[in-house]
């Protein structure tokens, strides 16, 4: 298409504006100039295309402030955002903002933080929530992470802190097997406004962003089981999942996964291989270590609150067979474990 421009009649403020609306798609408004055009630039489009790259130069000495573009959504994208993390504060209200909006010499940041009214600290008579960064931002939540292949967890998701004053002494155990968190750790319950806020919330993130898949609701324990704890075993993983948030497994399936495991040797390699299949950071070592103990115990606290040693045991097993057969069965059947109840397509 060709058309002559009329930049510099005054018409158009911007000699960049004339040379794209001379395209056939022309959509996206242009930031005006500072000046009018000068006289030389308003010529033919054959001459605007042959001066090409001093098109750009012009735009900077006539004062353009902002590159032109074209705007035509593709039906071929996503949101970057596939993932949500919880998270507690370790600390009450005030303190919490602080760390998370504030520059430190160890920066931390989430998307929201929810207090809970019991708090003294919290100044207001009624639960809010804070939005801290944009869902469209990266908040500086995870550190390093991983959750089945993807690690980095900032750059794919959402998270949401819980004031919760729960925290741990260090754990510098030398002896083979790690020291029971209940020694180590205080943990706060949560109270059920806090939580009612946290599961409105984040119905409200997964309807803007479909690809959070159930399994990929976690908590900062299983992303970082060697570093994190949070949010901890008070936290009622069952009662999001009943609400449709998050994985959970069907009792007769863990059923019969306890009686497969009771009826064959607990194989401490294939259980590590499920945990690692499931999503959870742990390496295939066949021993109990202390890096498969802290994963085990981050599941655990996930998904039997109950009693968390880290050791892995057959209702642990049963429980993880439970959980891929329900949410990845063709990487249960990887394994050489039968399926329960999958319906084939
Ligand atoms: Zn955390």
């Amino acid at each position: 298409m060709t058309q002559t421009t009329n930049a510099g009649s005054g018409a158009e403020p911007c000699i960049l504006r004339s040379f794209f609306k001379s395209g056939t798609t022309y959509t996206q408004s242009v930031h005006s100039c500072s000046q009018p055009l000068p006289a030389g630039a308003a010529a033919s489009m054959n001459h605007i295309k042959r001066v090409g790259k001093a098109v750009l130069t012009l735009m900077l000495l006539t004062g353009c402030s902002t590159l032109p573009f074209i705007e035509v959504p593709s039906e071929n994208q996503n949101s970057r955002v596939n993932h949500l993390v919880i998270h507690f504060t370790s600390e009450a209200f005030d303190p919490s903002l602080k760390a998370l909006t504030q520059t430190s010499d160890r920066p931390v940041s989430a998307h929201y933080l929810i207090p809970r009214l019991d708090d003294d600290t919290y100044p207001y008579p009624t639960l809010k929530i804070f939005k801290l960064v944009s869902e469209a931002d990266r908040a500086w939540h995870a550190g390093e992470s991983q959750w089945f292949r993807e690690t980095a967890l900032n750059d794919r998701s959402i998270g949401i802190e819980l004031v919760n004053r729960s925290g741990c002494a260090s754990d510098a155990t030398l002896s083979k097997q790690l020291k029971p968190l209940a020694a180590l750790c205080r943990f706060e319950d949560y109270p059920s406004d806090q939580i009612g806020a946290l599961i409105q919330l984040i119905q409200d993130i997964i309807a803007r962003h479909p690809d959070i898949s159930p399994v990929n609701v976690v908590g900062h324990a299983d992303i970082a089981p060697d570093r994190k704890v949070d949010p901890g075993p008070q936290f009622p993983w069952q009662a999001l999942h009943q609400a449709g948030i998050g994985p959970w497994y069907f009792e007769r399936d863990k059923a019969f996964y306890l009686d497969w495991v009771t009826g064959n040797t607990l194989d401490i390699t294939r259980a590590q291989s499920a945990l690692a299949l499931f999503g959870y950071p742990i390496d295939v070592t066949g021993e109990q270590d202390h890096q498969s103990q802290r994963t085990t115990r981050a599941f655990q606290m996930h998904y039997r609150p109950n009693d968390f040693t880290g050791l892995i045991d057959t209702e642990t097993v049963a429980i993880t067979l439970s959980l891929l057969n329900r949410y990845k069965p063709m990487l249960l059947e990887t394994l050489q474990i039968p399926t329960h109840g999958v319906k084939k397509p």
